[in-house]
């Protein structure tokens, strides 16, 4: 069974928002065998909205459309759907019930031209939205020829609304697929795309079941991994071993799974350790601490950070001698050391880090910009110097996760 997903609206076609429904959608079809072929975005455009329709009943047994569905002008998925199966839009007493009672709820009466929002193309059936005023619908097309039947199912834009109606009311519906399609991810951090490559060998290869995709963001290199199986005990089984396999190969680059980031990691071990941490940052313009503070669990175990900006003097608050820099760069290991000792004085913590990058002024000619990233625990210290190579932007975040990886590593020591 083949399936096209339908984006309507054109705040999503003049780029103004991203179709996240139809990454999730894509996703949780592959999950239940449905493959699905295209995804098209369309402007709130009766002629284009039918044409689309018109091209995708042609492809796909399955049409998802999210968007559309809400009671303005232009709002006119129902009206494409019922133009496109030639029949009129009938009125729903049920739908128009609960419109109304969605109104009641807020203390509001219903505007008149929320009654659209209760009206469907005749033979289609109305899903019930119990979050949203908007509510979807599902269709089987008459026969287009004798083995391609196709079912449409509309749902709100809304992503919270759309996600709901389509686990609760458009999966029951689906057909089941043949074959089973399941992901994961496996993220890993200290190494670059193609040695990672190199160390997994044949496990990269295009074409195989289960296949192995690499993908990196700052610095963080994501495994994706695809199986293909007939049921989803069988997909796990596999996904499980593939997974052995890369913690074999890689060892301790794998930090994590799915979205995890270092920072999870990190202050999940920091808690199960009952220890406290703090940071000082110069040249990051605090994104490490930011990352620390996005973490919700733990995230007492966090006491605090100092942020110098790039190039500045004012290194007073952590009670460096005046002198320190005639002897020591910024951006060098003992500066970095240093300040790692201070911060953990200075916080009263068990464990700091410090990340110190020399700024754009002060890097010279064509050398690349260098951080040190250095680690203060009661069980010793440690600096590692990183290469800076890339954008800027990209460059703090590595210092950064540079900073959280090598304090990983120090908690993983046995
Ligand atoms: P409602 O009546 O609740 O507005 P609707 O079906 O008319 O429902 P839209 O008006 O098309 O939905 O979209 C509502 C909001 O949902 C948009 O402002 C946008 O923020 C979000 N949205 C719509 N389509 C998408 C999409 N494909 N991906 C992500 N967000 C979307």
């Amino acid at each position: 069974m083949k399936a096209e997903i339908i984006a309507v609206g054109s705040e999503l076609t003049n780029g103004a928002k991203l179709d996240t429904n139809s990454q999730w959608l894509s996703t949780e079809l592959s999950a239940r065998g449905i493959e699905v072929i295209y995804h098209t975005a369309v402007a709130d455009s009766m002629d284009l909205m039918v044409w689309s329709l018109r091209v995708a009943l042609r492809r796909a047994h399955l049409i998802l459309l999210t968007g559309g569905l809400g009671p303005t002008l232009d709002d006119i998925t129902r009206q494409a759907v019922a133009e496109l199966l030639h029949v009129s839009l009938i009125l729903d007493e049920d739908s128009l019930n609960h419109v109304e009672q969605m109104f009641q709820k807020r203390g509001r009466e219903m505007p008149a031209r929320n009654r659209i929002q209760a009206m469907f193309p005749a033979g289609a059936e109305p899903l019930v939205n119990p979050i949203g005023t908007a509510p979807g619908m599902w269709c089987e097309v008459p026969k287009l020829d004798a083995d391609h039947h196709v079912a449409i199912g509309a749902m709100p834009g809304v992503p919270s609304e759309m996600k709901k109606m389509f686990l609760e009311q458009i999966v029951p519906r689906l057909p089941v697929g043949k074959k089973i399609i399941k992901r994961a991810r496996v993220n890993c951090f200290g190494v670059g795309e193609s040695d990672c490559e190199e160390r997994l060998g044949e496990l990269t290869a295009r074409g195989n079941n289960p296949e192995v995709g690499i993908t990196v963001h700052e610095a963080t290199i994501t495994l994706r991994i695809n199986v293909v199986g007939d049921s989803i005990d069988e997909c796990d089984q596999m996904i499980a071993e593939t997974k052995q396999e890369i913690h074999k190969r890689l060892e301790h680059l794998v930090f994590g799974e799915e979205d995890e980031e270092l920072e999870h990691v990190v202050l999940r071990t920091l808690s199960e350790r009952r220890l406290s941490l703090s940071t000082v940052e110069s040249g990051t313009g605090g994104l490490l601490a930011h990352r620390l503070t996005d973490v919700i669990e733990h995230g007492d175990l966090y006491h605090g950070g100092i942020v110098i900006p790039g190039g500045s003097k004012h290194w007073e608050l952590l009670g460096f001698p005046e002198n320190w820099f005639q002897s020591n760069p910024v951006a060098s290991a003992e500066t970095a050391l240093e300040m790692a000792r201070r911060c953990r004085q200075h916080f009263e913590t068990d464990c700091a880090l410090a990340v110190t990058e020399s700024s754009p002024s002060e890097s010279s000619g064509d050398a690349p910009p260098i951080a040190y990233v250095a680690l203060s625990t009661p069980d010793g210290e440690s600096v590692v110097p990183h290469q800076l190579l890339g954008d800027r932007s990209f460059l703090k975040s590595r210092a950064a996760k540079a900073a959280l990886n090598l304090l990983r590593l120090q908690l993983n020591k046995p």
